[in-house]
């Protein structure tokens, strides 16, 4: 579904040189990289703050913690995405609960969230799901007549825009994913939250950092969670082409969308007020393992992002088995992802676009 060698490539001598610079200079943790890296993407995302952290998961875990979010409280979320926007929750011991997903945008409805808020609820976590903006004017809406924080998991959608703001410079904090398959990406593991909020910013720094503000000190028990120099190193080099990556993939998706429109499958489409930086393009079809039969068939993947929401993962299930959210469980079951990294050739495209066209319709 990616092609990280075909990335690499255009970009080998300028990160080669980075990284070499790195391991010669003997600076290999919370170094000047990483601070540059923070300056960079702060810019980039429109912050106050930018954070560097080991990975997607630990953005959430402690962007969660940092808004205030403890033991027993309630979280407010989706079940269709990826394990780690729950697992992140559950870290701290506290609850996920689960509103239903829009079945256009499949992020969550926000007349769905209102329903399962209680006086326990200390955050919502809207994803930006395949790159696409959560509906945040009503999502900031609710959090502000209900005094709870926002938090966005913005792990697919770096560069994608809710009106003139990006995803992830919108809530009380932002989660990005910097892991080898996200439209930035780091050569490892990376993670960065973004926050105008000065006290989360603090409380991030010494969170990541075993709890410490000052060295020797510990005010709390903290972790290690931090972004290496050779990760932020390449990460400043790709920073730059995020924009003409995410524009690659918008000029696919245009393509398939146009040569499927008359195809027996539902194609997705783009927010009025922003866009969409398809992290996945994730269509639903009736017959999906036909067409996943025939794609392979052709030399071509596919993926199903994601099969089993969350509330139906053995980890969750028993305590979940009361819920029932009929949109994700329905878009859970037919939807599959087609290839569309940037360096996909425009032939290829068509092609798989062809294969889905004839093998998706009804007999
Ligand atoms: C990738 C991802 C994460 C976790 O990021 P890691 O860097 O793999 O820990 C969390 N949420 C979503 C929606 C993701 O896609």
């Amino acid at each position: 579904m990616v092609d990280l060698k075909a990335q690499y490539a255009p970009i080998q001598d300028e990160i080669e040189a980075a990284v070499l610079e790195v391991l010669r200079s003997g600076w290999y943790v919370m170094g000047p990289h990483h601070e540059a890296f923070e300056k960079e993407a702060a810019a980039y995302v429109g912050v106050e703050h930018a954070l560097g952290v080991a990975s997607g998961t630990d953005a959430l875990h402690l962007a969660l913690r940092a808004a205030g979010v403890g033991r027993g409280d309630e979280v407010v979320t989706t079940a269709f995405t990826f394990v780690g926007t729950v697992e992140a929750i559950l870290y701290i011991g506290a609850k996920p609960v689960f509103a239903d997903i829009d079945p256009e945008t499949y992020n969550v409805d926000p007349s769905m969230i209102e329903p399962v808020l209680t006086s326990k609820t200390k955050a919502i976590l809207p994803v930006h799901l395949f790159g696409r903006p959560a509906d945040m004017d009503a999502i900031m809406a609710i959090g502000k007549a209900h005094g709870i924080p926002i938090v966005e998991d913005a792990a697919q959608s770096i560069g994608a825009r809710w009106g003139d703001a990006m995803t992830g410079g919108i809530g009380r904090a932002g989660c990005f994913s910097f892991y080898p398959t996200k439209n930035l990406n780091a050569a490892g593991d990376g993670g960065m939250i973004t926050t105008n909020s000065d006290e989360v910013a603090e409380r991030v720094r010494s969170l990541r950092n075993h709890g410490s503000r000052r060295r020797y000190h510990h005010d709390e028990v903290g972790y290690n969670s931090r972004l290496d120099e050779v990760q932020a190193a390449i990460l400043r080099v790709k920073l730059k082409h995020v924009e003409a990556y995410n524009e690659g993939r918008r000029r696919i998706a245009r393509r398939y969308s146009e040569l499927l429109a008359d195809a027996d499958v539902v194609t997705p489409t783009e927010p009025g007020h922003g866009n969409h930086v398809f992290h996945q393009y994730t269509i639903l079809s009736e017959r999906r393992d036909a067409v996943m039969a025939a794609l392979k068939e052709a030399g071509s993947s596919s993926g199903i992002y994601y099969p089993i929401p969350l509330h139906r993962q053995a980890f969750c299930a028993e305590e979940y088995a009361d819920v029932t959210l009929p949109v994700t469980e329905r878009v859970a079951a037919s939807c599959m992802s087609l290839p569309v990294h940037p360096e996909l050739a425009a032939e290829d495209v068509d092609r798989i676009a062809a294969v889905v066209a004839e093998s998706a319709v009804a007999v």
